[in-house]
């Protein structure tokens, strides 16, 4: 089942997630929701909140990235209770997007390696280190379950330029070719 994507400006997006019950059923089903939803909407990664789940989860699939490394390719994988144990290596700048802010894209420092744990969609338990593009989306949607988006990365600066563009968000001024939930909208808005 394809699901909504919570828009910036949604207080679920500041919310920060916390572990399933071990063993959760419910789990699979989420994770084939959310699998859909992103590929529906061209996403490489996916969090709970981004479709109104506190739950520590996200999905990922990063083949589109597949030109900045070579282990991109074909990488699809749910994240179930991941746990961030360790970031290694300097900053490294990448320009980011997020289905949460349809039409932004903004540069973020972010270090080059992670060590993550994590359970599998069979709740099998991993302990993975990660560096490269693979890093780089795994921090995005690690952020998301900690209740953290990638402007908040950005300098207070850059925001406040930003300033228009995210209340026009936050109201539903957007154009995203997927279904959206915005937080200040008053009346409903169907989009193409
Ligand atoms: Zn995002």
């Amino acid at each position: 089942m394809i699901l909504p994507i919570v828009a910036h400006g949604h207080p679920v997006l500041k919310q920060v997630g916390e572990d399933f019950p071990q063993g959760d059923p419910a789990v699979a089903r989420l994770i084939e929701d959310m699998f859909e939803t992103m590929y529906a909407s061209s996403g490489v990664g996916l969090a709970g909140q981004q479709v109104g789940v506190t739950g520590r989860i996200f999905v990922i699939d990063a083949t589109p990235f597949a030109e900045d490394g070579a282990d991109a390719e074909g990488f699809r994988k749910a994240f179930v209770n991941p746990h961030i144990v360790a970031y290694e290596g300097g900053k490294v700048p990448f320009e980011e997007g997020c289905l949460s802010f349809p039409g932004l894209r903004e540069v973020v420092e972010r270090p080059e390696s992670v060590r993550i744990q994590y359970y599998d969609e069979q709740w099998n338990f991993h302990e993975e280190e990660y560096s490269g593009i693979l890093a780089r989306i795994i921090q995005h949607e690690y952020d998301h379950v900690e209740g953290v988006v990638f402007i908040d990365r950005i300098s207070t600066l850059r925001r406040t330029l930003l300033g228009r563009k995210l209340k026009e968000i936050s109201e539903g001024h957007v154009d995203a070719d997927y279904r959206m939930v915005f937080a200040r909208q008053k009346k409903s808005r169907k989009r193409g």
